[in-house]
């Protein structure tokens, strides 16, 4: 099990584009970290300064303790030179291979027997579903069958660390969840070193070990998916990860309004920082917090800890399981989501409330608030 260290990595293309901007990332041996973000914020750059497909502009790349790539004392390794059973994916299939000769490919650069071979090539064809097509080509096949060929080729070799760029991206919805629960008993069975690219934050929540989430270059939160999702560090993590999204609320408008100043204040009040523009500029609070109400809270004894908003139902999105409720709070925007019911319908006037604890704090800076001890 190796571990890939990436100290203040800066990678510029020409003078304007910062493409990965100063990233310090320990990726620990059989870790399986997720780059997550949007797309142009530098993902795919990292993972091919790691693969050595680009050179650090700054900083300092290691893996397994061995220097890859560090331009200050001009040290840089060739990709065909970090062995440590790296492997980078790439879609390209030889065309001219049949499916099994393509991942017998890999097989044969490492030296492993032909008797071996032949059990390695039919276990991964078959873990990924592609053992009835092994005599065809790669133009006979989808590009979804092509995706996994390219990913039984890379998982035959065993490697230590492997490097996946949105390697589900061309499969089904179905096909993409059993594919993400084979990589993860896998990775879990070989203990490589993963890092995987995506852009889909329930990819990254699912399989990860870690999510490290990018934005415009810069590291927002590098964590385990679960403090992503419940102690988002910044603003952009808390909108960013959450299906439907977090609702946000921005104090920078409140002197315009009453109950926001109110509301500013308890929540200053529950996190013990100062009121005001240097204390909570925003609050968020995920749709799952929130408890719905047909009717008004009015005459009833509010919950302490609770802040109640008072609003109309704008539209019923039914999803199966549940049900998203679009709310009009004095023309903001809110998401709530309930178990299904036919309780609610458009034009209703419904009551959120909501738990003080249960709202995140944002200052000035988007950076996350704490409880002062
Ligand atoms: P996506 O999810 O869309 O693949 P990403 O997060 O992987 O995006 P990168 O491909 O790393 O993003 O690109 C980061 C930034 O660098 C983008 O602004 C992109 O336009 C720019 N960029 C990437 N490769 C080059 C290149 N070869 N030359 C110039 N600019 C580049």
């Amino acid at each position: 099990m190796i571990e890939i260290k990436l100290e203040n990595i800066t990678k510029k293309y020409g003078n304007d584009v910062v493409a990965v901007d100063n990233i310090s990332l320990d990726f620990a041996p059989g870790s399986f970290v997720c780059l997550l973000g949007p797309s142009g914020c530098g993902k795919t750059t990292t993972l091919r300064m790691i693969s050595g497909l680009e050179r650090a502009d700054k900083g300092r790349i290691t893996v397994g303790g061995e220097d890859f790539d560090w331009p200050e004392k001009r040290i840089f390794v060739s990709p065909e030179n970090r062995k440590l059973g790296l492997v980078f994916q790439s879609y390209a299939l030889w065309p001219h291979m049949t499916v099994e000769e393509n991942v017998e490919f890999g097989l044969r650069m490492k030296h492993v027997q032909k008797s071996d071979r032949t059990k390695i090539i039919t276990e991964s064809l078959d873990l990924l579903r592609m053992g009835p097509y092994r005599k065809r080509y790669p133009s006979e096949l989808s590009g979804g069958q092509q995706q996994r060929v390219a990913l039984a080729r890379m998982l035959a070799v065993q490697p230590s660390i492997l490097l996946l760029d949105e390697p589900l991206s061309n499969l089904d919805a179905a096909l993409r969840l059993e594919m993400r629960s084979e990589l993860k008993a896998l990775h879990e069975r070989l203990g490589s070193t993963v890092v995987f690219v995506t852009h889909d934050q329930l990819e990254a929540m699912s399989l990860a070990t870690h999510v490290a989430v990018m934005n415009e270059g810069k590291l927002e939160q590098y964590d385990e998916p679960m403090n992503i999702y419940q102690k988002p560090a910044t603003e952009f993590v808390a909108r960013f990860v959450g299906n439907p999204p977090m609702n946000m609320l921005d104090f920078g408008d409140s002197g315009k309004n009453a109950w926001m100043y109110e509301l500013q204040k308890a929540v200053a009040q529950f996190y013990q920082v100062k009121q005001g523009p240097d204390g909570v500029r925003k609050i968020g609070f995920r749709p799952e917090v929130i408890a719905l109400q047909k009717h008004s809270h009015d005459g009833q004894e509010p919950k302490p800890g609770n802040w109640y908003f008072d609003g109309v139902v704008k539209a019923v999105l039914p999803t199966g399981p549940e049900q998203v409720i679009s709310i009009v709070v004095d023309q903001l925007q809110f998401y709530v989501v309930t178990p299904p019911t036919k309780e609610y319908e458009n034009g209703d006037r419904v009551t959120l409330s909501v738990p003080l604890r249960s709202m995140h704090a944002f200052d000035k800076a988007g950076l996350r608030i704490t409880q002062q001890a």
